[in-house]
C-alpha cells in the first residue's frame, strides 16, 4: 500500500474527465517523470485510447549530452506509433560492430543481419525532444516534483513540491534510478558500485582522422579492467565517448559530474592510437558512476507501479535500460486498454508478472557483459566461448517483440480469471 501522503494537498485537482457527468468515465493515467520511459509510455498509453498525463520535475526539459542506442526491440515499437521516421532522421544506423583489444588487434566484427534488426544511436537530447514534441498539447506537465502519494477510496493521490495535488485512477512511476513513487509503494534499492566508473563526451567527428568514414559503426577497445567505446550520434556529426575504468572511489551516481581529462588521458596510456587522439580531442568530459540494483520483489501496489528505471536499473553494459523502459510502457497499454477503475490493481499486477522475469534477466546478462568488456577473461578461449553465448543471448533479447508477449499474456490471464 501506498504510504501516506506528507505534502499539504493545497490545489487539489481531479485529472479524471467527466467523472461527475453523463459521459462514460474515463480512465485517467498519470505518470510522473517525463524522461525516455515516461514519454513513450504516454504514447503507447495514448495509441490504445487511455487518457495520459505526464508529470515532470524539471522547469524545460534537459538531456545529458550523450548518445543512447535504440535496439531493435525498442525500434519495432517505436515504429508502430509512427516513430520511426523521425529516429531515422535524427539518429546513425548501425551498420556494424567492430571490437579490438587496447592495442588494437581485431576480436570480433559483426554486421547486422537484417533490416528487421536495425538499431541507431542517437543523441539523447535529440531523442527526448522528439518525443516531447510528440505529445499531444496538455499531456505534459513541467514543474512538478513528486513529494508524496497515497492511496484513497480507489484513487491515488499525487502530492507535488509546487503544492499542486492530482487525484487519479493509475499512477505510473517513471521517475529514473531515484524513484520517489518507488519509495511510496514501500520499496528501497541498495546501489552497489561495480567498482568501475565511466568518462563520457561528445566531440565533433571531423576532428577525428580515425573516424573519417566511420559510417554507423560501433567502436570498442577492450583492456585488463577498461573498455572505451565509440558510436556516431546526430546523423554522424558528433562521436559519441564513453570510457569505463576501475574506481575504488564511491563516484557520485550522476550523469553529469565533471570529469578530469588529465586523469582520462592517464588511465588510456599506451592503447590504440584512435583511442589516444579521441581523448585529446575532447573539451570536456563527465564522470558518471556505475552502480547496480538487484531486481525488486514487487513493483506494483494497489493502483501504483513502476517502469523503467524505477522498476530495474540495470549497468549500462548491453544497451538496454531505455528499451526495457519502452518495452514496459508498450506493456502496461496493453493491460490497461479498456480497464475500469476497479479492474486497474489485478491488471497492474499482471503487467509486473509478465515483465519482471525478462528485465531481470536482462539486468544480470548486462552485469556479466561489463566482466566481458572489462577483459576479466583470461583465457581468450573461455572469452571467446562467453562473446558465442553472449551473442546468442543478446540476440535473443533484441528479437524481442515486448507488445506481442503482453497481448499473449493478457488473453491467458482474463482466460485464468486472473485480470
Ligand atoms: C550515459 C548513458 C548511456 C546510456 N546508454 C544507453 C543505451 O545505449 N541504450 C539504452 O537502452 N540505455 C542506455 N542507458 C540507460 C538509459 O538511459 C536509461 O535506462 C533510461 O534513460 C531510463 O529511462 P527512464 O525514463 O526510466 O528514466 P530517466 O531517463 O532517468 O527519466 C526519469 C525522469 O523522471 C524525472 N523525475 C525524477 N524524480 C522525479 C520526481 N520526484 N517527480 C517528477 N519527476 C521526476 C527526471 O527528471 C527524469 O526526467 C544509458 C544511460 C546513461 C546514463
Amino acid at each position: 500500500m501506498l504510504a501516506s501522503c506528507i505534502g499539504v494537498c493545497l490545489n487539489e485537482a481531479d485529472s479524471r474527465v467527466g467523472r461527475e457527468g453523463m459521459v462514460p468515465e474515463e480512465l485517467q493515467v498519470s505518470i510522473v517523470g517525463g524522461g525516455i520511459g515516461g514519454l513513450t509510455a504516454a504514447l503507447a498509453l495514448r495509441a490504445r485510447g487511455l487518457s495520459v498525463t505526464v508529470f515532470e520535475q524539471a522547469n524545460e526539459l534537459r538531456e545529458i549530452g550523450a548518445g543512447v542506442t535504440i535496439n531493435p526491440n525498442a525500434m519495432l515499437l517505436l515504429h508502430r506509433i509512427g516513430l520511426a521516421d523521425q529516429i531515422e532522421r535524427i539518429g546513425c544506423l548501425i551498420t556494424g560492430q567492430v571490437m579490438r583489444t587496447s592495442a588494437g588487434e581485431l576480436i570480433n566484427a559483426s554486421t547486422p543481419r537484417s533490416t528487421s534488426s536495425q538499431s541507431y544511436n542517437v543523441h539523447r537530447a535529440e531523442l527526448l525532444k522528439l518525443l516531447a514534441e510528440a505529445q499531444p498539447e496538455g499531456t505534459l506537465h513541467l514543474g512538478h516534483r513528486l513529494s508524496g502519494a497515497r492511496e484513497i477510496d480507489d484513487r491515488v493521490i499525487l502530492n507535488f513540491s509546487n503544492g499542486v495535488s492530482v487525484k487519479t485512477d493509475v499512477a505510473i512511476g517513471a521517475d529514473g534510478i531515484h524513484s520517489t513513487l518507488q519509495r511510496e509503494i514501500g520499496l528501497k534499492t541498495f546501489p552497489l558500485s561495480e567498482g568501475i566508473m565511466a568518462y563520457r563526451g561528445l566531440i565533433p567527428t571531423e576532428k577525428l582522422s580515425w573516424a573519417k568514414d566511420i559510417g554507423g559503426r560501433m567502436s570498442r577497445w577492450i583492456g585488463k579492467g577498461r573498455s572505451f567505446l565509440c558510436y556516431p550520434v546526430s546523423r554522424g556529426r558528433l562521436l559519441n565517448m564513453v570510457a569505463f575504468v576501475p574506481t575504488d572511489l564511491d563516484t557520485e551516481e550522476s550523469w553529469t559530474a565533471p570529469g578530469d581529462l588529465m586523469t582520462l588521458r592517464a588511465e588510456y596510456a599506451g592503447w590504440d592510437d584512435p583511442v589516444l587522439e579521441t581523448i585529446g580531442a575532447l573539451d570536456s568530459t563527465f564522470r558518471w558512476g556505475i552502480y547496480d540494483r538487484a531486481p525488486l520483489p514487487y513493483w506494483s501496489s494497489g493502483r501504483a507501479t513502476l517502469l523503467g528505471d524505477a522498476a530495474h536499473a540495470m549497468v549500462p553494459h548491453l544497451g538496454q535500460g531505455a528499451a526495457q523502459a519502452i518495452e514496459d510502457g508498450f506493456t502496461l497499454a496493453v493491460f490497461l486498454e479498456g480497464a475500469r477503475a476497479p479492474d486497474t490493481p489485478k491488471r497492474l499486477k499482471a503487467y509486473e508478472r509478465t515483465r519482471l522475469a525478462r528485465t531481470s534477466q536482462i539486468q544480470a546478462l548486462a552485469r556479466e557483459t561489463g566482466r566481458l568488456f572489462r577483459a576479466e577473461y583470461d583465457d581468450p578461449v573461455e572469452r571467446d566461448r562467453f562473446m558465442a553465448k553472449w551473442m546468442a543471448a543478446n540476440g535473443q533479447i533484441r528479437a524481442y517483440d515486448a507488445e506481442a508477449v503482453a497481448k499473449d499474456a493478457f488473453v491467458l490471464a482474463s482466460d485464468a480469471g486472473s485480470i
